[in-house]
C-alpha cells in the first residue's frame, strides 16, 4: 500500500492561479504520453508516486490521452483507486474536451452536447465524482462562445468540476470568454497553452498579456518542447526517447540539424549558469511571474526529480535573455 512521503510539502513552491483561491505546484505532471495502454503500469505508478512524494499535487489529463483515447484517464483511475484514495483532497485532477473523441457530430469541438457527455465519460474512467479543473481544449469558431462557456458553467454548477479552464485560446477570444464566464459567476481560473523557448505564440497572440490583465492563471504545456530542450537529443536519438517510442506529435523537423545546433548553444549557456538545459528551459518559462505552473511530461521518475531543480535556478540577467532570443530567433 502506497504511503506518501511525509516530507512532500517541504520543498515545493505553490503559486496562486491568477486572482483565484487555487494554488498549483510550480511543476505539474501531464499524462499525455506514458500513461496509455502501451505504457507499463508499474512505470506509471512510479511517476505518480515520485511526483506526489515531491509535492506535485496536480495531474493533468484530457479525454483523448492514450493511446487508445481514454486510456490515460482509465489508467490514472486505477492508480487513484489503488493508491491515492486517502489523498483525494490533496490532489488537483484536471481533464479536457475539445478534440476528436468519438464518432459522429457530437464527439468533437465545443458543443454543450459534446462537453457535458465527455465530462461524464471522463469521470467514469477516472472513477471520480468530480474533477478539479475542466477545460475546453481548443477554440471552436463555429459554436457560439456562449454555448461552450455555458457548458463549462454547467459542469461547475452541477458539481462535476470545481473550476473551469480554457486551453489553446488566444488573447482576444479568452477575453470574450472571460466576460461570459464572469457574467455567469463561473470560476474560470486558468489558461493552458504551449510555451517554451522555441514557441512564443502566447506572447504574439495576446494570451499572456490578457491572462495577467484578467487575473487568470497560465499553465504551460510542452515547456521542454517534448524533450528537445534537454540534453536528450544532443548526441543522437536515444532508443528510449519520445521521438522513437511514440513520435505521434514529435516529428523530424522538431529535431532538425539547425534546431539541434541551437539546442547545443542553449546547452552551453545553461552550463555557464551551472545548470542543465532542462532546468534553464523551465526557468525561462517561469522567468517573469506570469506563468503559474510548468506542465511537464516524464518517461522516467528521475526526469521529474531533475525538473524540480528549477526551483533552485537563479534569475536570468538581461544579457542571458538577449542571448537566448538571439540563439532561437536569429
Ligand atoms: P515536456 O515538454 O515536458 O516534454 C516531456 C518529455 O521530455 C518527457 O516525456 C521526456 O521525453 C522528456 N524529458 C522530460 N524531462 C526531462 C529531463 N529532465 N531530461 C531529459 N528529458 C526529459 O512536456 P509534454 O510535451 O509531455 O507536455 C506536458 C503535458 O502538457 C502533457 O502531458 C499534457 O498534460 C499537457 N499538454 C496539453 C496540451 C493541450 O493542448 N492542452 C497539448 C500537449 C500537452 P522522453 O520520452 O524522450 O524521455
Amino acid at each position: 500500500m502506497y504511503q506518501a512521503s511525509e516530507q512532500r510539502y517541504e520543498k515545493m513552491d505553490y503559486h496562486r492561479c491568477g486572482h483565484s483561491g487555487l494554488k498549483l505546484p510550480v511543476v505539474s505532471l501531464g499524462l499525455w504520453h506514458n500513461f496509455g495502454d502501451t505504457a507499463k503500469y508499474e512505470r506509471m505508478k512510479g511517476l505518480c508516486f515520485t511526483a506526489f512524494d515531491n509535492g506535485i499535487t496536480h495531474f493533468d489529463l484530457a479525454n483523448n490521452y492514450g493511446p487508445e483515447p481514454g486510456s490515460a484517464e482509465k489508467n490514472l483511475g486505477i492508480i487513484l483507486k489503488e493508491n491515492f484514495k486517502s489523498y483525494r483532497d490533496e490532489l488537483i485532477i484536471s481533464t479536457k474536451a475539445g478534440y476528436d473523441m468519438w464518432e459522429g457530430p457530437y464527439g468533437n469541438w465545443g458543443s454543450r452536447k459534446y462537453l457535458l457527455a465527455s465530462l461524464d465519460q471522463s469521470l467514469k474512467r477516472l472513477g471520480l465524482d468530480y474533477v478539479d479543473i475542466f477545460y475546453h481544449h481548443r477554440m471552436d469558431t463555429e459554436t457560439p462562445l456562449e454555448e461552450t462557456m455555458g457548458a463549462l458553467d454547467q459542469a461547475v454548477k452541477s458539481g462535476k468540476a470545481l473550476y473551469a479552464g480554457l486551453s489553446n485560446y488566444d488573447g482576444p477570444t479568452m477575453k470574450k470568454a472571460c466576460r461570459i464566464l464572469n457574467a455567469l459567476h463561473c470560476p474560470f481560473v486558468i489558461n493552458q497553452n504551449r510555451y517554451n523557448i522555441f514557441d512564443r505564440t502566447i506572447e504574439q497572440n495576446g494570451l499572456k498579456t490578457e491572462a495577467v490583465r484578467e487575473g487568470k492563471g497560465i499553465i504551460t504545456f510542452s515547456p521542454l518542447a517534448q524533450g528537445v530542450l534537454t540534453d536528450r537529443y544532443l548526441n543522437g536519438i536515444p532508443a528510449d526517447s519520445r521521438f522513437v517510442t511514440d513520435g505521434r506529435f514529435l516529428h523530424k523537423a522538431q529535431i532538425s540539424e539547425d534546431r539541434l545546433s541551437r539546442v547545443r548553444r542553449l546547452n552551453e549557456l545553461a552550463q555557464s549558469r551551472g545548470e542543465d538545459l532542462a532546468r534553464m528551459a523551465l526557468k525561462w518559462v517561469l522567468r517573469d511571474g506570469a506563468v503559474t505552473s510548468v506542465l511537464i511530461g516524464a518517461s522516467k521518475p528521475e526526469q521529474i526529480l531533475d525538473n524540480l531543480k528549477v526551483m533552485d535556478s537563479t534569475p536570468f540577467t538581461e544579457e542571458e535573455l538577449k542571448k537566448i532570443d538571439a540563439l532561437v530567433l536569429g
